[in-house]
């Protein structure tokens, strides 16, 4: 397929690879011209646009930061829905709020484009791998086109139903994964610091009731897990600030369905506080040393 794709950062560029080694032809842009030199070095054709990487295209990936550059790329005369040629598929990974998801969807379908959220869990490696999980909202008939796309790219390709929910699925998983290491750093910390040693408790836990994700795949606390962030400097991983991103999308949408998110919103403050200390470039387990300090 002719695909245009556009966001060519840590996640989009190894994206843009895979659909190339899968034997389609990419058009690449990006706002930072050296992104789109290492784009066109691994064999994509070089836009000048947005509105000339989608003009040939029949369908377009799109892997930008947030909400706002989700608009700014697809809205307005030299975006995206103005500029794609009719029954071009959208495709967009960025992860935003699921309200700019169901609008942008909705204006592009009334200009003959059919589009689909799918944003993505599994990381950078996942994104090298291609191995990533795309949780995909939009029309029954849109996912099997997209999701012969998306197969490039990813490993579990999961239609969440209409438009806007691969969002909801992404930001609520995320809620729930804040949470949870917030809650593991506490009980590890208190732990140890009530004489327990880290390894036995975690051991103990993780054949308990307390077991998650947290403790027993990603555990916070130095030296309990190898191959971890903890165990190599809260370095590599998934970054606080992106996960205060996420944090801060889901309680905006929790204010609008009028949910209450207690947990969530107690974990958005402690992630913000712990980006205001200057970790926002470590990985999100290191929130542990909000507790480990004291
Ligand atoms: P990134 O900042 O590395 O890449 C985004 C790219 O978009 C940048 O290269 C930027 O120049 C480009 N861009 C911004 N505005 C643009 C515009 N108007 N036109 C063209 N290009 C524009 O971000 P990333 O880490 O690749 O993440 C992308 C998305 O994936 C985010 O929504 C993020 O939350 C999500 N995500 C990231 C990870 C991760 O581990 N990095 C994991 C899961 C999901």
């Amino acid at each position: 397929m002719r695909i245009g794709f556009i966001g060519l950062g840590h996640m989009g560029l190894p994206m843009c690879r895979n659909l190339l080694a899968k034997g389609h032809a990419v058009k690449a842009w990006d706002v930072v011209p050296a992104l789109v030199d290492k784009a066109v070095s691994l064999g994509a054709a070089r836009a000048t646009s947005v509105a000339d990487c989608v003009a040939g295209a029949e369908a377009v990936v799109t892997m930008l930061p947030s909400s706002p550059h989700v608009r700014a790329v697809y809205a307005g005369p030299s975006g995206v829905i103005a500029n794609a040629k009719p029954g071009t598929l959208l495709v967009d990974s960025s992860t935003i709020d699921p309200l700019t998801a169901r609008e942008m969807a909705f204006d592009a379908l009334a200009k003959g484009l059919p589009m689909v959220d799918a944003p993505v869990s599994g990381g950078t490696a996942g994104a090298e791998a291609a191995t990533l999980t795309f949780m995909v909202g939009g029309a029954a008939k849109d996912f099997e086109p997209a999701k012969a796309i998306l197969e490039c790219m990813g490993r579990n390709i999961v239609h969440c139903g209409a438009s806007g929910n691969g969002q909801v699925a992404k930001i609520c998983n995320n809620m729930m994964l804040a949470v949870g290491m917030i809650a593991t750093s506490e009980a590890m910390t208190l732990a140890t610091a009530l004489g327990m040693d880290p390894k036995v408790f975690a051991g103990i836990v993780n054949t308990s009731s307390g077991r998650c994700w947290s403790s027993d795949t990603y555990n916070p606390y130095p030296g309990v897990l190898d191959g971890v962030p903890a165990s190599r400097g809260y370095t590599g991983g998934f970054g606080t600030d992106l996960m205060l991103k996420d944090l801060t999308l889901v309680t905006e949408a929790a204010k609008t369905a009028r949910v209450p998110v207690l947990m969530g919103a107690v974990a958005q403050q402690v992630y913000q506080k712990h980006s205001a200390d200057g970790h926002g470039g470590s990985d999100f387990s290191s929130v542990i040393i909000q507790y480990l300090k004291r």
